[in-house]
């Protein structure tokens, strides 16, 4: 590590020798300026390890030049300031330490008692840097800590989705539907608002397999939940409820209202077959079965209502499929 340096402001020449020469002696490095100003602008330029100041200097006394260091003073870069007080003057003193030194020597001084100060600010100096450099550290690792938790709530964020999805599809999960639906029916009950409930079955879709291959089928599976969620609200849910069988859950809705939507997805679905691969599309129709619960009016359980809209999907298929029945 380099030797610490130091600045000595004296206007006197030869103070200014005698003070650099005991202390150069001792390994330290020297700057020197001859009054305030040229002090304030030695610091300015590197700031030294201490400022050795004299109290007593044309235009610029040390006490200004004192307040002035440590009004310009970074908030991790403590500089220790060593006055040098003409007479052993207690008032003189005080006014020092109140300017912001940290210690005084009066002149004439003794070369041992110099060093030694000089020495005990350094060490002051010495664990301050250390603390200021703990703290950057302790910044920088907090910092990357920020960071990792950041990354692990997006992880987490993820392994929720994961846990409530179905992966080919990326719709809602059976067992999320059946936690959605019995609080969506809670609310509708609570509300007296209304709970329509679509059950959707590809038609023939083992032929589709048979004929273009399972991941032909697969494409199938993952453009009919795009279309399905394109075309509910927001509100909606769209849910895997397994294999080609999809299942939506439109709160404040009604079978009538249900059906109508049921009908506008059944001709879009037979009107935009799926692309698979280069010029090849694959004609796909569904059958859907619409139930719903109206509080007081339609009273069914939440199972009920399921098995409502699976018997109607049973007529629509028995029907002729390409079809939607209401129950
Ligand atoms: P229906 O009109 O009566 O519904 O006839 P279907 O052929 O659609 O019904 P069936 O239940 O006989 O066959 C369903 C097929 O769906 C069989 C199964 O292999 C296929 N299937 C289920 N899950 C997937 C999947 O994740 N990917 C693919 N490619 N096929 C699947
Ligand atoms: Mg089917
Ligand atoms: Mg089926």
């Amino acid at each position: 590590m380099e030797a610490p340096e130091l600045l000595v402001v004296d206007d006197s020449r030869i103070v200014r020798a005698m003070v650099s020469d005991v202390l150069r002696a001792q390994g330290y490095r020297i700057r020197e300026a001859q009054n305030g100003r040229e002090a304030l602008e030695r610091v300015q330029e590197s700031p030294p390890d201490l400022v050795l100041l004299d109290v007593m200097m044309p235009e610029m006394d040390g006490y200004e030049v004192c307040r002035e260091l440590r009004r310009r003073e970074e908030a991790d870069d403590y500089i220790p300031i060593l006055m040098l007080t003409a007479k052993g003057d207690v008032e003189d003193l005080a006014r020092g330490l109140d300017a912001g030194a940290d210690d005084y020597i009066s002149k004439p001084f003794d070369n041992v008692e110099l060093v030694a100060r000089v020495r005990s600010l350094l060490r002051i100096r010495a664990l301050q840097k250390r603390l200021s450099q703990q703290n950057l550290e302790l910044e920088a690792k907090n910092q990357q800590l920020q960071a990792l938790t950041r990354q692990l709530d997006a992880a987490n964020q993820e392994l929720k989705l994961l846990s409530v999805t179905d992966g080919l599809t990326k719709a809602y999960n059976h067992r999320h539907f059946q936690e959605r639906l019995k609080a969506e029916y809670a609310r509708a009950a609570r509300h007296g608002e209304p709970l329509a409930c679509v059950m959707i079955d590809l038609d023939r879709f083992k032929r589709i397999n048979d004929t273009y291959g399972h991941p032909a089928g697969d494409r199938v599976l993952v453009r009919l939940v795009e279309i399905l969620k394109d075309a509910v609200r927001s509100e909606d849910l769209v849910a895997r409820y397994g294999g080609e069988e999809f299942v939506l859950l439109l709160p404040k809705t009604d079978a009538g209202l249900a059906r109508t939507i049921a009908e506008r997805l059944r001709n879009r679905i037979a009107g935009e077959p799926v692309p698979i691969g280069r010029d090849r599309r694959i004609h796909v129709t569904v059958s859907m079965g619409v139930a719903d619960y109206l509080p007081g009016e339609q009273e069914r359980s939440p199972d009920e209502l399921l098995r409502a809209a699976d018997e109607a999907l049973y007529r629509a298929k028995a029907n002729g499929r390409n079809r939607v029945e209401v129950a």
